[in-house]
């Protein structure tokens, strides 16, 4: 029902086009929903959810774990297929990759590398467009495009890259030492813009922008937050007060007790603060483990550089247990590179090693405007294919696996079930789906391959006309800890090749806006679970009014118009997203000792090995890209 205060955001709007259906259509034929007649006069394009212009990155809306994108593999765990209906394809492959993510194209590029570039490869993933996490978003006004991110954001990881995952960067012609070259830090700086925090009245009291924010708080900014006087108070003591909490003890052995207790019971409990202080740091951990510091442990928050711990004498020696993304190598850090897509432009440039004629063009500088054809993908004549929208749902030796020659492989595609065979498969796709469609491994793996929990997210991109109002409120990012979308930025400044970033505040630019779908108070794990569940039942209509209602209060003082000022919307919806990473407080063999289960999880099984950056419990392109490698060295031939 349309209110006015909806009218007033401007949520009926004829923006970029949007996905109308953004509830979870368990059960439903995703063809039978979209032919219901609620999209009036849009056009849709088959089964998975496409509505007007059926090239992937332009389609705005609900997108990331898309609709039509999990209705398969939902029904293959509560129902299963009936095998026995399953169409021949007579199609034959060397090898048949899982999932068209980083990992399982770069499986694909590793095997064709390992056998021939003559070997019969056909890659099945379950969305529209390939590449996984790592996803792109365009927005088009006036015959320009813009280009966002939709999930993994960047070559960037806490351990530097392997020998293997940096000489495969290498080979796809990025030069990573470029990046100071196409990125102009200084824009917003030079319009004055800076950090911000938006406290809500819901949280807080009233809704405040306080510009001027940073990683240790001046006394001025706090002044002019909503927070009591005491609980500033207490916060610039909590970062600069000396005080040793664990008297007596060496480093190594406060880091132990630090692994075993979250950070705010460190603030609440051990310092004995008030909780309101803690609103200050506890979405900080939600881009890193997809909740806040209530399930983060201390020793990790040391390690990210939380306050409290300045008199505690603690070296920088990894403690016992702790999170990778927690602790600090120079070498990684130097090793960092954006591509205006983010590193889908890993994932294209992979494609066109894999299929050229799909993705014009020859360098790394090239591919960030290259237009790829998608028809081009899954050509007969072609050697390699990636066939999208194809859910698989078993994987089988046919024969004893010890001794069986080949392998067949089911999947969903339209709603219909197809089977192919293969010489070898490369499951790329995540563990907690491999059980379904290989449920005769030994049980000790499939509870390993459980074990892999995502970590829930939301990456929005918000595409608006001009970013004046944030020139007017000094603004280039928000961290927001009452709304639903915790941060917003300024997209990153990047120019490369063709495409080059608005320079102008008068200019449109995307606005990307994250969310840790997390439930403080429960254990880390279960906050995703939960969080997981309360993304799919959340309709695109519900998010989308959040956002205009968190831009129209967080920039209106700056003249921000949700109504006439937001052009296009893309929700990437991850109920599936991060890599789990194993940490202190949630997983004992983690600290106390004992074997990973992503080791158990990815053992090979006659012509099946096992990819995915859950294969190493590391959320990154370089576990992607290095559990890849692998998994194709175990393979047979
Ligand atoms: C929001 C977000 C931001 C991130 N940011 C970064 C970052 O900045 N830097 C970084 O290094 N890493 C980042 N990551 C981690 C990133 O996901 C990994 O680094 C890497 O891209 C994972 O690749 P993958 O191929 O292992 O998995 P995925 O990208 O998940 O690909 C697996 C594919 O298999 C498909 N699949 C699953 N089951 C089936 C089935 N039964 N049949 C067919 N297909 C199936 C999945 O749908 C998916 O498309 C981010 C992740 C997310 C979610």
């Amino acid at each position: 029902m349309s209110t006015s205060r909806d009218r007033d955001l401007g949520l009926f709007r004829n923006i970029s086009r949007r996905d109308f259906i953004g509830t979870v259509a368990v059960g439903l034929g995703a063809a039978s929903v979209l032919g219901s007649g609620e999209l009036g006069a849009q056009s849709f394009a088959g089964a998975t959810g496409i509505v007007g212009d059926p090239y992937p990155p332009a389609l705005s809306g609900l997108r990331g774990d898309h609709l039509g994108s999990f209705e398969a593999a939902h029904r293959m765990r509560d129902a299963g297929w009936a095998l026995v209906d399953a169409i021949d394809t007579r199609e034959t492959y060397d090898l048949i990759v899982v999932g068209g993510g980083i990992s399982g194209l770069a499986a694909a590029h590793y095997f064709r590398q390992k056998a021939s570039a003559e070997a019969r490869v056909l890659v099945l993933d379950n969305h529209d467009d390939f590449g996984g996490h790592a996803k792109r978003n365009e927005f088009t006004h006036d015959g320009r495009t813009w280009i966002g991110y939709g999930g993994t954001q960047s070559i960037d990881s806490p351990r530097p890259y392997s020998a293997n995952a940096r000489a495969l960067i290498s080979d796809l012609g990025i030069d990573v030492s470029r990046y100071a070259t196409v990125v102009d830090n200084g824009l917003y700086p030079s319009f004055g813009l800076g950090p911000a925090m938006f406290f809500d009245r819901e949280t807080f009291g009233e809704d405040r922008l306080v510009t001027g924010a940073s990683r240790i708080p001046s006394a001025e900014f706090l002044e002019r937050t909503p927070l009591p006087a005491e609980v500033q108070a207490q916060i610039i003591q909590l970062h600069s007060e000396q005080r040793d909490l664990l008297p007596g003890l060496d480093s190594a052995a406060k880091k132990a007790q630090l692994a075993r207790m979250s950070y705010a019971d460190f603030v609440t409990k051990v310092w004995g603060l008030d909780p309101r202080v803690l609103s200050l740091y506890d979405t900080r951990t939600h881009t890193l483990f997809g909740f806040g510091v209530d399930a983060v442990p201390a020793q990790d928050a040391f390690g990210l550089g939380l306050p409290g711990f300045q008199g505690m004498a603690l070296d920088d020696a990894a403690g016992p247990g702790q999170n990778h993304d927690s602790m600090h190598s120079a070498d990684a850090e130097a090793y960092q590179f954006h591509f205006p897509d983010g590193n889908a432009s890993i994932a294209r440039l992979l494609m066109r090693g894999l299929i050229p004629a799909a993705v014009p063009g020859s360098t790394a500088d090239d591919i960030v405007t290259a237009r790829i054809d998608y028809a081009k993908l899954d050509e007969t004549s072609s050697r390699t294919r990636v066939r999208l929208g194809s859910t698989v749902v078993r994987v089988a030796h046919n024969g004893p696996v010890e001794s069986a020659n080949d392998v067949t492989v089911h999947y969903v595609r339209d709603g219909k079930l197809y089977r192919a065979r293969a010489g070898n498969t490369v499951l790329a796709c995540w563990h907690h789906v491999i059980p379904y469609l290989c449920p005769d491994l030994p049980a000790p793996q499939l509870a390993a391959l459980h074990y892999a929990k995502k970590v829930p997210l939301v990456y929005t991109n918000v595409f608006i006309r001009q970013w004046t109002a944030l020139e007017t409120l000094r603004v280039s990012s928000v961290s927001s800890p009452g709304m639903w979308h915790t941060s917003t930025n300024l997209d990153f400044p990047v120019s490369i090749g063709d495409y080059a970033h608005t320079r102008k505040p008068s200019e449109p630019v995307v606005l990307h806006m994250n969310k840790a779908a997390c439930k403080p108070g429960l254990p880390g794990p279960q906050q995703h679970r939960v969080g997981r569940a309360e993304l799919m039942a959340t309709p695109f209509e519900t998010i989308e009014r959040s956002i205009r209602d968190q831009l129209g209060r967080t920039f209106g003082g700056g003249g921000f118009d949700p109504a006439a000022d937001i052009l296009g919307i893309t929700v990437n919806r991850w109920p599936h997203g991060y890599a789990y990473q194993y940490n202190s407080l949630a997983d004992p063999f983690w600290i106390d000792g004992g074997e990973e289960p992503c080791v158990a999880a990815r053992r090979p099984s006659g012509r099946i090995a096992i990819a995915n950056a859950d294969a190493a419990a590391y959320s990154y392109t370089d576990a992607a890209i290095d559990q890849a490698r692998r998994a194709v060295d175990e393979l047979h031939n």
